[in-house]
C-alpha cells in the first residue's frame, strides 16, 4: 500500500482502477521539411480538423459540466484562430521547420509569455494555448485525440491534464483523476468539479512511477489523498466514509428547498454558524435559511495589529453581500481566554475563562470595539444584518454596549454615512447569569441566542477545555434545559425571538424538545443543516 498526498479538488471518495494516460503527442522529433508549401496545406487540413473537434467539446462539455465550463473550449475556438499564433506557425514553416515543430514550439513560446503575465487570468490561458497546439499536432500525427479506455471506474493517472483531455473522457466510465502537476483554479480542476467527479492535482511526479494500470487505487479529493493497492482494513474504513458520503448528499438533496416544518405544521429556522467568509458557500451549499453566528475574532486572530475598519467592513460586506436578504447575524469581538493574540496584549489570568474577554474587553476598550461597530454599521445596508454581543452577564453590560451604538451611529449621521436604522441588537445567552435574569434583558434587546457550549461550561462548572471533564460536564443536564425554557420564556412574554447556536443546537436528540420549548432558530454547522431539518420534517409535536 502507497500513500501520496496532493491538493482536493472536489470533495469525494473514488474506489477504482488505475489507468495511466500515455501521451505521445507532445513528441515532435519531425523539425525540419522541405516542401514548405506542402506543410502549409497539412497544418490548415489538421487545423480544421482541430476545430471540428473542439466544436464537439464544446457540447459535450455544455451537456455534461454546464455553459460555464464550456466556454473554455469556446476560447480555445477563438485562440486557434488568433492572428500572431497563426503567424508566428507560419513564419517557423517559412524558415523551413515542419508543421508539427513550428506548432510545438510556438504553442510553448505562447504559454511562456501568458505564464509571466501578472493577470491570474492571462496566466491560466498557457494551459490553453499548450492545450491547442497538441490538438493540432495530433491531428497532423493522425493521432487519436479521444480517450478510448475500457472498463469503468477508472482513477485517470496523468502527468497533467489538459482542459480538452479532460472533457475527452466518458464521463460515466470516470472515477476520478490524478495528476502530478496542476493548480485548484486550473480549467481542469474547474471541469472536474464542474462534473462532480473528485480529484487530486499536484501529487508530484513520482506516483507516476508507483501506479501501473488496472491497480486498485482509492482518491480522497477532500483531504487530497491518494492510496494505490490499500490493503483491506484501508479499503474497508474508505468504502464506509464512501458510502457515509453519498448518503450526505442524497439527505442535501431530498431536503434542499425544503421547509423546516414539523408535520403538524410548527415551523423554526435552521441557520448556520461559520468562523470566515469562505463559509458562506457552505451554507448555502446546505441550504441555510441564514447565517446564526457569524465568528467574527477570526478577523482578529493570527496577526500582529489590529484589523481596521476597512479591512473589516470589506469582510462583513462580502458575507452579507453573498448572503443576499438572509439573516446574518455578526457577533462581536468574542476573544480572551482560550482565543487570544499577543498584539491584544490582555493581562496574565488566574482563570482567562473567567476573565477578561468578549463584552467585557470590548467594554473596557471602547476604541476596539467602535471600530468594528462602525465596520458593521456601514456594511448594514449590504444585506440583513443582526449584530449580537457575547458573554452578557449583567443588564448594565448590555445597556452600555447598545449606548456605543448609539455614538457609532450619530457619528455616521454625522458624516452623512448610511446604515440600517432597523439593524437588530441581540444577545448571546451563554452565562447562568444571563440566562436567568434573560426576563430583564429581553426588554433591551431583540433577539437571544443560547450559547450552550458556554452556557454549558458556566453552568456546570466544567472547563470547556479540559478533556478530562467530559464525563462531568453532562450537555442534556436538566439545569441546562431549565435555563433554556426560562431563556424562550422570557424572550417570547418580550415579543422577541431566541435561538440556539451552541453545538446543542445540531443535536437531534433535543429537537423535539427545542420545538416544545418554542425555540425560533437553531444554528448549526452547515453540513449539519439538512440533517436537522429532516428531524424537523419528522416531528409530530401534538398528540
Ligand atoms: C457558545 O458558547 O455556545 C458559542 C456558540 O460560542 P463559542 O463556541 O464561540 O464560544
Ligand atoms: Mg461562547
Amino acid at each position: 500500500m502507497l500513500k501520496f498526498i496532493g491538493k482536493g479538488v472536489y470533495s469525494a471518495i473514488a474506489i477504482g482502477k488505475v489507468s495511466v494516460l500515455q501521451k505521445s503527442y507532445t513528441d515532435t522529433t519531425r523539425l525540419k521539411a522541405d516542401d514548405k508549401n506542402g506543410e502549409i496545406s497539412r497544418l490548415e487540413k489538421a487545423k480544421n480538423e482541430a476545430i471540428a473537434q473542439l466544436q464537439k467539446i464544446y457540447e459535450k462539455a455544455l451537456a455534461d459540466a454546464g455553459e460555464e465550463s464550456a466556454q473554455i473550449f469556446d476560447i480555445h475556438l477563438m485562440m486557434i484562430d488568433d492572428e500572431d499564433y497563426n503567424d508566428a506557425i507560419r513564419d517557423m514553416i517559412e524558415e523551413g521547420f515542419s508543421a508539427e515543430y513550428a506548432v510545438a514550439e510556438t504553442g510553448k513560446s505562447f504559454a511562456a509569455t501568458f505564464s509571466g503575465m501578472d493577470d491570474e487570468y492571462m496566466r491560466e490561458r498557457a494551459a490553453d494555448v499548450k492545450d491547442i497546439s497538441n490538438r493540432i499536432i495530433s491531428c497532423l500525427k493522425g493521432e487519436a485525440t479521444e480517450n478510448t479506455d475500457s472498463g469503468n471506474d477508472l482513477i485517470i493517472c496523468a502527468e497533467d491534464l489538459s482542459p480538452s483531455e479532460t472533457m475527452s473522457f466518458d464521463k460515466s466510465k470516470i472515477a476520478a483523476f490524478v495528476t502530478a502537476y496542476g493548480s485548484v483554479n486550473s480549467h481542469t480542476a474547474i471541469l472536474a468539479r464542474s462534473m462532480g467527479i473528485p480529484a487530486i492535482i499536484g501529487i508530484g511526479r513520482d506516483f507516476l512511477s508507483a501506479v501501473k494500470n488496472g491497480d486498485t487505487a482509492i482518491v480522497d479529493g477532500g483531504t487530497g489523498e491518494l492510496v494505490v493497492t490499500p490493503d483491506k482494513e484501508t479499503l474497508i474504513t474508505m468504502r464506509e466514509k464512501q458510502q457515509a458520503e453519498i448518503k450526505e448528499k442524497s439527505l442535501i438533496e431530498e431536503n434542499r428547498g425544503k421547509e423546516n416544518i414539523t408535520i403538524d405544521g410548527t415551523k423554526i429556522d435552521i441557520f448556520a454558524n461559520i468562523g470566515n467568509p469562505e463559509n458562506v458557500k457552505n451554507a448555502l451549499l446546505y441550504d441555510a435559511g441564514g447565517i446564526g453566528l457569524f465568528r467574527s475574532e477570526f478577523i482578529y486572530l493570527d496577526r500582529s495589529s489590529y484589523p481596521t475598519e476597512e479591512e473589516q467592513f470589506e469582510i462583513y460586506r462580502q458575507v452579507l453581500s453573498e448572503m443576499g436578504d438572509k439573516k446574518v447575524v455578526i457577533r462581536t469581538l468574542d476573544i480572551g481566554s482560550d482565543k487570544s493574540s499577543d498584539y491584544l496584549d490582555i493581562p496574565k489570568e488566574e482563570n482567562p475563562a473567567l476573565g477578561l474577554r468578549a463584552i467585557r474587553l470590548c467594554l473596557a476598550r471602547p476604541e476596539i470595539f467602535k471600530t468594528q461597530l462602525r465596520a458593521l454599521f456601514r456594511a448594514s445596508v449590504c444585506g440583513n444584518l443582526a449584530i449580537m454581543f457575547p458573554m452578557i452577564s449583567s443588564v448594565n453590560e448590555l445597556i452600555e454596549a447598545k449606548r456605543i451604538c448609539d455614538k457609532v451611529k450619530n457619528e455616521l449621521d454625522e458624516k452623512n454615512i448610511p446604515y440600517d436604522k432597523n439593524t437588530e441588537i441581540g444577545i448571546m445567552i451563554e452565562t447562568p447569569a444571563a440566562a436567568v435574569i434573560s426576563d430583564e434583558l429581553a426588554k433591551h434587546c431583540d433577539f437571544f441566542s443560547i450559547g450552550t457550549n458556554d452556557l454549558t461550561q458556566y453552568t456546570t462548572a466544567c472547563d470547556r477545555q479540559n478533556p478530562y471533564l467530559d464525563k462531568f460536564s453532562d450537555t442534556e443536564n436538566t439545569a441546562i434545559l431549565r435555563l433554556i425554557e426560562y431563556t424562550a420564556k422570557s424572550a417570547h412574554d418580550n415579543g422577541i425571538w431566541v435561538g440556539i447556536c451552541g453545538e446543542l443546537a445540531a443535536d437531534t436528540s433535543l429537537t423535539e424538545k427545542f420545538l416544545k420549548i418554542g425555540i425560533d432558530e437553531l444554528s448549526v454547522t452547515p453540513s449539519f443543516v439538512l440533517k436537522v431539518r429532516d428531524k424537523v420534517r419528522k416531528i409530530k409535536l401534538e398528540g
